[in-house]
This record gives C-alpha cells, sequence and structure tokens, in this order.
C-alpha cells in the first residue's frame, strides 16, 4: 500500500490540516499547524466544525504529546520463548512468525482455533479489513472486538426496538432545544466535556436536565434534579415512571396507535411498578419521580439518553428497553429535539460496530446468519456464500476460550489493551497465557503487549488516513497530518501483508485507504447502516456525512425516525420488561456496591493516556470513592490504602472520602491495571442479547486499610 500524500484542507485565515481527536466518540474537530512532517504540530479546536465548535478536553489539548513520545515502538518485537524477553526483529520475521502460527493452528486445530480482537477505536476501513480478514484469510468465525464492552445493550435495545442501531438519531446540536434532558447514568462533564455546551444552551433557553446516577458527578452538579440511584435499578426506575405517566394521563395514545405496536403488554407490565415498590428498588423517592415525570409530561420537548451506567449490565438490553417503552408511551421518538439516544463512549464506537468486527455481523450492520446478507456481502468479496464462517463468539466469551480447553489458540489483537479493559481481568489475563500464541498490534508496549509472542507498532491516529463515525453517526475524515517515525506500519497494511502470507493477497489488494473505503462502502449498499453514498470528497464538503446516505446524490440523514422507524412494517416495537437481580448483589461476605467509570484526564485502559504527563500530573492513579459513613465504619482516613475484595480478585485503592455517593456503593476508574486494576473486581456475567459484562455492578468488601 502507497502512503498518500498529506492532504490539506486550507482555509484563507489560517493555514491548518483539519482532522478529528484520537479519543472519545464526540470526535472533537482539531486543526493541526502543518509543518510538512518536519515536527509534531501543536493543537487548536476547530471552531467550523459544528460539534465542539472549537472546545477539547484535556485529552484532546495533549494529544499531540503521543506523536513523538520517547515510549513509541518503533520496531517489530518478538519473542522466542514464552517467558522470556521480546527482543527486536524485521518485520519480514515478524509477520512470518503470525502467518505461521496461523497456518498451523487452523491445520491442527480448524479455522476457528484462530481468533481475532478489534477495537471500538479502529477507522471504518480498519474495522471493515479486519473483518474481512477474519472471514476471508482465517477462515475463522471467532472475531468479536473490545466494543461489545461499550454500545452492545444499547445497539440490542435500539434494533430491537427500532429496527436500527444509530447512537444519537439527531445531530448533537438539537440537545440545545429540548425542553427537558434526563442523562441516565451518564457523567459527560467528564467523559465528554465539550458536550456540556449544548447543556448549557439548553438550558440558557429555559430547559430542565435531570441526571440518574448513584453518583452526584460534575455532570449531576449542573442538573435541577438529581435522582442517585441503586446501582442497577434503572429499568425498575423507568417502569417506574412510565406507571407515573399513565396515572398522570401524560400518554401519547393516538402516536402509540399510529407509530407503535406492543403497548398492551408493557401497559400490563407497568402496573406492577407503584412508585412506593419503585422507590424501595431504586432508592429515589416518589417524591423525585413524580417531579421528574412532571417536568417530562410537560415539556413540549423531552430526550432521554442513556450511557454505560444503565448499559453495562446483565440486563443492560432490558433497561434500555424500559426507557425506550417511556419514550414511545409519551410519543417522543421522532419528535423534534425529543427521544431515547445512546451516547457512545470510544472513538469509532459507532462505526466500529457497524461493519463486520462483532461474531455475528457482516458490513452495513448486516447479520451474518442471515441467507440474503451473506449472499450480498460474499458477491461483493467474489466468494461463494457457503464459504463464509457462522457466528463466532461475542467478546468475552472469545477470551474465555482461549487455550486448550476453550479451543482458541491463536489470538491476534488489534488496538485492544485487553489485559486491563476486561471483566474479571486476572481470568482474562491466565487465558491470555495459555494461548499457544498471542499477536498485538499497538502503538505502546501496555499489558497486553507484555504478554505477547510478536507486537507489531503501527501508526497513531495523525499519521493515517480514513474515516471514522462519531456518536451522532455522522462520518467524518481522519486526516494524515505528520509522518510516521521509521519502523512503524499502518495496520491495513499489516493485514494486506499476512493475508498475502496466508494466501489471500488478491483479496486485499489496495493502495490507500480511500480504496479500502470505496470497497467497504459498496458492501454496506442496502444494508441497515448503507454508507454507499459517501466519498472521501462528500465528507470533505458536507464536514461530515450522516448515514444512511444509500446514493452519491443522497444528503445523508441527520435526523432518523420523523416519518417511519426502520422494521418492514414502519412501527417502533414495544417490549415488557421486568427489574431482575444483576449477576450478584451486595451480601452479609461482599456488602458494598462496587462500580465503575471513567476520569476526564484518561481513556479506556489508559495505554495512551497513562503516557501523558500532563494527564499523569493531574490524575495519577484511581481513587476510591466512598462515603463518610463507610470511613467511619472502617476507620478509612482520607488517602488511606483501600484493599478491596471481590469474588474475583483484589485491588487496592487511594481512599477519596466524599458524600457526593451513595453510602452502599464504591466507585473506581478502570484505567489501569496491576493493583490498581479495578476491573480484578468485576463481573463477567453477560447480558443473553448484548453479551455486554457487567462492569456497572460487583459486590465487594474492605479487607484492608493502611
Ligand atoms: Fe473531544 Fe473526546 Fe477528544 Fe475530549 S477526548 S477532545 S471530548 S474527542
Amino acid at each position: 500500500m502507497t502512503i498518500a500524500p498529506l492532504p490539506l484542507v486550507r482555509r484563507r485565515e489560517e493555514l491548518a490540516i483539519r482532522t478529528h481527536c484520537p479519543y472519545c466518540a464526540f470526535q472533537c474537530g482539531i486543526r493541526m499547524a502543518d509543518t510538512a512532517g518536519e515536527s509534531v504540530p501543536q493543537i487548536q479546536g476547530d471552531p467550523h466544525f459544528p460539534v465542539n465548535n472549537g472546545q477539547l478536553c484535556i485529552k484532546g489539548w495533549t494529544s499531540f504529546a503521543l506523536l513523538n513520545h520517547p515510549q513509541r515502538m518503533l520496531s517489530p518485537l518478538v519473542r522466542d520463548v514464552r517467558g522470556g524477553e521480546l527482543r527486536e526483529a524485521t518485520w519480514d520475521e515478524a509477520l512470518d512468525r503470525i502467518a505461521e502460527a496461523m497456518r498451523r493452528t487452523k491445520a491442527e486445530h480448524g479455522a476457528d482455533a484462530n481468533g481475532v480482537f478489534g477495537s471500538g477505536a479502529l477507522t471504518n476501513e480498519k474495522a471493515y479489513l479486519l473483518g474481512k480478514f477474519a472471514r476471508l484469510a482465517l477462515g475463522t468465525a471467532n472475531i468479536d472486538y473490545n466494543g461489545r464492552w461499550c454500545m452492545a445493550s444499547a445497539a440490542g435495545g435500539s434494533n430491537r426496538a427500532f429496527g436500527i442501531d444509530r447512537g444519537l438519531p439527531f445531530p448533537v446540536e438539537d440537545i440545545a432545544g429540548a425542553e427537558m434532558v434526563v442523562l441516565v447514568g451518564s457523567n459527560c462533564a467528564d467523559t465528554l466535556p465539550p458536550i456540556m455546551q449544548w447543556f448549557e444552551k439548553q438550558k440558557a433557553g429555559g430547559g430542565r436536565l435531570a441526571v440518574v446516577d448513584p453518583r452526584r458527578t460534575a455532570t449531576a452538579r449542573k442538573a435541577d434534579l438529581h435522582l442517585p440511584i441503586t446501582p442497577g435499578s434503572d429499568l425498575a426506575l423507568a417502569n417506574g415512571l412510565l406507571y407515573l405517566a399513565l396515572e398522570e394521563g401524560f400518554l401519547n395514545r393516538d402516536y402509540i396507535a399510529a407509530r407503535t405496536t406492543g403497548f398492551d403488554a408493557v401497559r400490563a407490565t407497568v402496573l406492577g411498578y407503584h412508585p412506593a415498590a419503585v422507590e424501595r428498588i431504586t432508592g429515589v423517592s416518589e417524591a423525585q419521580m413524580r417531579q421528574l415525570i412532571r417536568w417530562i409530561g410537560a415539556a413540549k420537548s423531552c430526550m432521554l439518553l442513556t450511557s454505560r451506567g444503565p448499559e453495562q449490565h446483565s440486563k443492560g438490553v432490558d433497561t434500555v428497553h424500559a426507557w425506550i417503552n417511556l419514550a414511545l408511551a409519551l410519543g417522543l421518538q421522532g419528535k423534534p429535539n425529543s427521544g431515547w439516544a445512546t451516547l457512545t463512549g470510544q472513538g469509532n464506537g459507532q462505526g466500529g460496530r457497524e461493519h463486520g468486527q462483532k461474531a455475528d455481523q457482516l458490513p452495513g450492520y448486516r447479520l451474518i446468519e442471515n441467507p440474503d446478507h451473506r449472499a450480498a456481502i460474499a458477491e461483493v468479496w467474489g466468494v461463494p456464500a457457503d464459504s463464509l464462517p457462522r457466528k463466532g463468539k461475542s467478546a468475552c466469551e472469545l477470551l474465555d476460550s482461549l487455550g486448550p480447553t476453550g479451543g482458541i489458540r491463536t489470538l491476534f489483537v488489534m488496538g485492544s489493551n485487553v489485559a486491563v479493559a476486561s471483566p474479571d481481568k486476572t481470568r482474562v489475563l491466565n487465558r491470555l497465557k495459555s494461548t499457544d500464541f498471542l499477536a498485538v498490534c499497538d502503538a505502546f508496549a501496555n499489558e497486553t503487549t507484555a504478554l505477547a509472542d510478536v507486537v507489531l507498532p503501527v501508526f497513531q491516529w495523525a499519521e493515517e488516513n480514513g474515516t471514522m463515525t462519531n456518536f451522532e453517526g455522522r462520518v467524518i475524515r481522519r486526516r494524515r497530518t505528520v509522518r510516521p517515525p521509521r519502523g512503524v506500519r499502518g495496520d491495513l497494511e499489516i493485514l494486506q501483508d499476512l493475508a498475502e502470507r496466508l494466501g489471500h493477497g488478491h483479496q486485499f489488494a489496495f493502495e490507500n485507504s480511500e480504496e479500502v473505503f470505496d470497497e467497504f462502502r459498496r458492501a454496506t449498499a442496502g444494508g441497515t447502516a448503507d454508507y454507499s453514498g459517501i466519498t472521501y470528497a462528500k465528507i470533505d464538503a458536507q464536514d461530515g456525512v450522516f448515514w444512511p446516505c444509500p446514493s452519491k446524490d443522497h444528503p445523508g440523514t441527520p435526523r432518523l425516525f420523523a416519518e417511519r422507524f426502520h422494521h418492514p412494517d414502519g412501527r417502533a416495537k414495544f417490549f415488557a420488561v421486568e427489574h431482575r437481580a444483576g449477576g450478584e448483589h451486595p451480601d452479609d461476605a461482599y456488602p458494598y456496591f462496587f462500580t465503575t467509570g471513567r476520569y476526564k484526564e484518561h481513556y479506556n485502559s489508559g495505554a495512551q493516556t497513562r503516557l501523558v504527563q500532563k494527564l499523569v500530573n493531574e490524575k495519577p492513579r484511581p481513587m476510591l470513592q466512598l462515603h463518610p459513613t463507610v470511613a467511619r465504619r472502617h476507620a478509612i482516613l482520607s488517602d488511606s490504602l483501600v484493599t478491596l475484595e471481590s469474588r474475583r480478585g483484589r485491588a487496592e485503592f487511594r481512599a477519596e472520602i466524599t458524600s457526593d455517593i451513595r453510602p452502599d456503593t464504591l466507585f473506581a476508574a478502570f484505567h489501569w491495571g496491576g493493583r490498581d486494576a479495578a476491573n480484578a473486581l468485576t463481573n463477567a456475567a453477560l447480558d443473553p442479547i448484548s453479551r455486554m459484562p457487567e462492569f456497572k455492578l460487583s459486590a465487594v468488601r474492605i479487607v484492608r486499610v493502611a
């Protein structure tokens, strides 16, 4: 693959290259001065990108620090014996070793014994090519990705209710016009800071904001109403609010009759959610529930926005359904400045879940078990439909199947630090160690590369071209702004090199990322996530294009559902859902809820942000948030070293004593490995539909205070 010349977008007022932040799904527009590759450019927020309007958070401002970082890996690394040291190797040696391991694994154990693990940080082009590589070059069913741990429950609920899954069914600017917004389990003031400008505009226009969260977060402090909910009870709250909406006469019966199916079963179910019962389950008072539903019912427009708080549970999909049910019963979905939506987390969490790196999916949000969908992709790829593998294992199940007993003997990881990001991480570490062969592509050494047999050093965000799809469903350009250092390669090139070695080079013959995109958009034609009318030139001309965009003369679709939903009958579906306990619940042995989240200074497993000195200075370690009553009970002082234990492992944190958290709940961020690893405690209890693990609810005890 040749490297295209640096594409410049020159504006009259200044010379700058427009691209996007490497981290979260907000994908803030940034501008980088053109240095012709001579030095690392400084970063500005792009005032012309209509999502962030020039604002960046501290991660965005400091993201350039990664580009010439002294710890950058600049050569492939190989390990001659397990337990031995990694040593530098040539690209040919490293790639030959991976290809040989994949060939040997397939010959000795079958095609499905090769596993592939992708990432919600990969560009659309990479996600597409990784899925194609797994299905064609390896012939394995077992490909999944870390987005399964981010978006899968919202995606499951949205697909079932609306027939389509796009995080926001409207542009982010619509938030400013909503009279009422309810944020459920989102601390977006820390996780997507520039989004707060839209809530500030909404409130300046007379709108109200309510936040549902076990903690009084930075976001909750901005709210008109904070509901400090018991972890794992968001479903019961939504059902309870629908009960009250029925009682107070807020239902939109014309909308329910004209645009939905299945309400009667939901109505029968929520009649069991009397406010007194809901108060017992959720810890939210009846008075607060009534206040909230009256604000919602009186508002001319209302958004219900969920995030990882209610979604990362073993009942995540059902919880999403409960909030969607409320939106449908009130006639909100498809109405201007209204409706349920979810705030996506990872940089390409949206695009990464649409184009084939999920175990059950093919490009264009097609389903791998659907014969028509298989035939459409097989035609684009020039192979018989029955040669495509069937549905494989989801992320947690894939990792839990590593090694001789589980059957996946070789694992190829692209852009995911699974050793930190996975729930019950000690079990995952042991599984990774039990593989016959582990290969990892990343720009920096991390807890996963430390276990690998081969490590391939790859381009970073500002060194590559491609597209991302932000949390609104807006497809945007990632532009190459600096030259990569000698010794590293792009992920696309690596997939081509490996495919060539496995005898499939002809199916991966692309000159550049735009050629990959051109095949990819053809593959999406007619699919739910139809990108076929999107081109690089159109993205440049329109500041991004919202999918679906089914033809070259189609402008894209910023707003969904105004006329119809995406089920064949055009109607949205209600699903009757009941509250149920999580995978575990506090008891005498493990008396506290433990829940996890993110800091504004760090991103996911911290593999990048823990290398940026300014971010480390600001937030060097995870703190354990606990209520003063817990502190008194265990003689914990501020900054005491507290050891927590769950049924799966232990972790140590410094204490942060605060009344901003419920007395029954402890919180820590999950950006660290080793003894600081919150994911040593978390529970891999899976949602039956989305296969989302229960990051947000574990039972723990305090075993030592120092
Ligand atoms: Fe924007 Fe997210 Fe980057 Fe922060 S991390 S600058 S919110 S894209």
